[in-house]
């Protein structure tokens, strides 16, 4: 098994990468924000309540998000491994999921960090734009889609997330400084953070990323 940590601020190009990285890495990609949307869209209650901190920014509470990844793991496509997108976002979250992974005799083994300068966080946010049905990301300027507002890979209409109002972006850089950026260090000192330009063309850092998972042991 195999279980890779994708980080990187909000807009960094997590999502991006997962999508692509899913079909190279044989590992399914697993987005706790994805997984929030797709609870809303469903009207569970844990997605109204997670909707509640998402629209502001915040962190939907760790008891929770933790809850939703170990359910996520315990399905069957998970049993290679998993690309986690967007978890852990917090010490809290880090130090569960090291111990749900231990549950399994498993362990984290490589987290590629993502670097990307916080004027060009709030750029990508700006002009993102993601599929309705298979989630695909796209940027009006860096990455636009062959025809306007539709997705290139299955025709579906492109929407802008609910989060991405200017307000919402700035907080969620802030929330990112304050809560996840410790985990740079939490990860550096178990040797296990790699990190990778993200400044670069969606390729490239695709590139990085796939040779970061291959030397990881
Ligand atoms: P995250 O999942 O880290 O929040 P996304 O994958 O949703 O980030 O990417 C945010 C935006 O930036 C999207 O509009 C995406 O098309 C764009 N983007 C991603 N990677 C790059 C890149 N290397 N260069 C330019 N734009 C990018
Ligand atoms: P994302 O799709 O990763 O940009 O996440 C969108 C939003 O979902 C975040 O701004 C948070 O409100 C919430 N969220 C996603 N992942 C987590 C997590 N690991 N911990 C807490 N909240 C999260």
């Amino acid at each position: 098994m195999r279980f890779v940590v994708l980080m990187g601020g909000p807009g960094a190009g997590k999502g991006t990468q997962a999508k692509r990285l899913q079909e190279t890495l044989n590992l399914p990609q697993v987005s706790t924000g994805d997984l929030f949307r797709e609870n809303l869209r469903n009207n569970t209650e844990l997605g109204k309540l997670a909707a509640t901190y998402i629209d502001k920014g915040d962190l939907v509470p760790d008891e929770v998000t933790i809850a939703i990844v170990k359910e996520r793991l315990s399905r069957e496509d998970c049993a290679n491994g998993a690309l986690l997108d967007g978890f852990p976002r917090t010490i809290a979250q880090a130090d569960a999921f090291e111990q749900l992974l231990a549950e399994m005799g498993e362990r984290v083994h490589v987290v590629p960090y993502i670097h990307v300068t916080p004027e060009v966080l709030l750029k990508r946010l700006a002009g993102r734009w993601t599929c309705k049905s298979c989630g695909h990301v796209y940027h009006t300027v860096f990455n636009p889609p062959l025809k306007e507002g539709i997705c290139d890979l299955d025709g579906s209409p492109l929407y802008q997330r609910d989060d991405d109002t200017e307000e919402t972006q700035k907080r969620r850089i802030e929330v990112y400084f304050e809560q996840t950026a410790p985990l740079l260090a939490y990860y550096r000192d178990k040797g296990l953070l790699v990190e990778v330009n993200g400044e670069q063309s969606i390729e490239l850092v695709q590139k990085d990323l796939v040779q970061a998972v291959k030397d990881s042991n």
